[in-house]
């Protein structure tokens, strides 16, 4: 899923984890970073980011984001 914007909506920090494709290629060779980056849904025409929210699932319900920052639910 893509943002229009990284940044959280209560406490405004940058939630922007970078480029998903630029993030795997300083870690691997470049087929196997565009391969990863894929995955997680990016393509050269939606060049989606990692964003740094951390998903918590809890025991029954769905699974949400929080902000690290100030830990409101559903930060972007
Ligand atoms: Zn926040």
């Amino acid at each position: 899923m893509a943002y229009a914007s990284y940044a959280c909506k209560f406490c405004s920090a940058n939630l922007d984890g970078g480029d998903i494709f630029e993030v795997f290629l300083k870690k691997m060779e470049r087929e196997k970073a565009l391969k990863s980056a894929k995955v997680y849904g990016w393509s050269e025409t939606n060049k989606i980011h990692f964003n740094k929210a951390i998903i918590v699932q809890p025991d029954r319900d769905e699974q949400y984001l929080i902000c690290p920052y100030c830990k409101n639910k559903d930060p972007l």
